[in-house]
């Protein structure tokens, strides 16, 4: 077999997919969908090289799941294709979209076989419905719909995207340039995965596992005079708050480290550093919200939190039930799903001293159930 990389292009934004989470990060199984797709790509042993393309933020995550080649994603499907391109050394290269989810490996081995014969390959689908045109029947046999992964010559595709037009795909910039293009058979299973509905036609695609995952953060913050308090996002009436980068919400931050440490995505100070002008006084509610946007996009779901705060003062008993709330509230979970506990330090060290306050928290997640929203919406 002649040396072929595979470009896996995943860069978009699942701007129709109308959920919260990024369709390349739909859990199959216990694996997201774009590692499906790359490992099922990677057992035809066709490939040298496997390059994923994807957002710098999703780069950051995935390196954490295997061991590809990443490359970040531009403004348009061509952009992000050229920045691939720039490290194939192979022969060929074929060009699929991780969204194009369950394509039979023998439709990539016929793609493959006729490599010698075309500067780009093309598998291609028959249109059997009657078809239209300006008001009359046109010979459906000389339409077809085209399909991908596509196989091309890599010299010839580089000099055909090394342009401003933008193309819709590989073929149309090969033949733009006047060089062959052939079709082979495709197959209803390289259908692609634009909208929620079309899981129901993807049968590679398995429910996400019921696997809970479990996070643990912990914060600690001296108090000072003069600031406003807020904890769990809730004011609390005194005239001292905490001394922070941000606002201090000592409680928020525990939370928003353990839900990180769920999801695998590092810590608080990664992502909101407080070296950042940004985050000088931050609203720490908002930063919750950010990272519930963060873990949702990334295919998971809040199950239950739990947390303990360390308090010699404040009394915090006045404010259990409306913290709990508002913790329930930023994390669009019932506030059964959110257990909030007080304790003092029995005057034990600077707790104790009344000079700050710790609190540790416990977050589960859970996969998104997407074959829920799918019965939900077939229903
Ligand atoms: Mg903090």
């Amino acid at each position: 077999m002649s040396q072929a990389t595979l470009i896996l292009l995943g860069a978009g934004s699942s701007s129709r997919f109308e959920t919260s989470v990024k369709k390349q990060w739909l859990y199959s199984g216990d694996i997201p969908l774009w590692l499906q797709v790359a490992q099922h790509f990677e057992q035809t042993g066709y490939f040298d090289n496997i390059i994923v393309v994807s957002s710098s933020e999703e780069i950051h995550h995935m390196k954490h799941f295997a061991d590809y080649t990443f490359v970040t994603g531009g403004a348009s499907r061509q952009e992000s294709l050229n920045n691939a391109l720039q490290i194939v050394t192979t022969e060929y290269v074929m060009v699929s979209d991780i969204a194009r989810c369950c394509v039979p490996a023998e439709m990539i081995k016929r793609i493959l076989d006729a490599r010698e014969k075309a500067a780009c390959i093309v598998p291609v689908l028959p249109v059997n419905d009657t078809l239209y045109m300006d008001g009359s029947p046109i010979d459906r046999e000389q339409v077809k719909i085209i399909q991908t992964p596509q196989l091309s010559h890599t010299p010839t595709l580089k000099k055909a995207l090394s342009t401003k037009t933008l193309f819709t795909d590989e073929s149309s910039a090969i033949a733009a340039l006047g060089h062959k293009v052939i079709f082979v058979e495709g197959s209803p299973l390289a259908h692609k995965l634009t909208r929620i509905d079309d899981l129901d036609k993807l049968p590679c695609i398995n429910e996400p596992s019921l696997q809970t995952l479990t996070g643990f953060g912990i914060d600690i913050h001296p108090f000072e005079e003069g600031k406003p308090m807020k904890l769990c996002g809730v004011t609390i009436d005194v005239d001292y708050g905490f001394k922070a980068h941000s606002d201090g919400d000592v409680a928020i931050h525990a939370l928003i480290d353990a839900l990180l440490g769920a999801a695998g995505m590092g810590d608080i100070g990664e992502l909101y550093p407080d070296t950042e002008a940004t985050y000088a006084g931050a609203n720490s509610a908002k930063l919750l919200e950010d990272t519930l946007r963060r873990i949702r996009a990334f295919g998971l779901e809040v199950g239950n939190i739990d947390m303990t705060i360390l308090a010699q003062a404040p009394k915090l008993l006045p404010y259990k039930e409306q913290m709990r709330n508002r913790l329930a509230s930023l994390l669009e979970i019932p506030s059964h799903r959110v257990n909030i506990k007080a304790t003092t330090a029995e005057k034990l060290g600077f707790v104790g001293r009344k000079e700050g306050v710790t609190v540790h928290a416990v977050a589960t997640l859970n996969y998104f159930n997407w074959k829920k929203s799918l019965n939900g919406k077939l229903s």
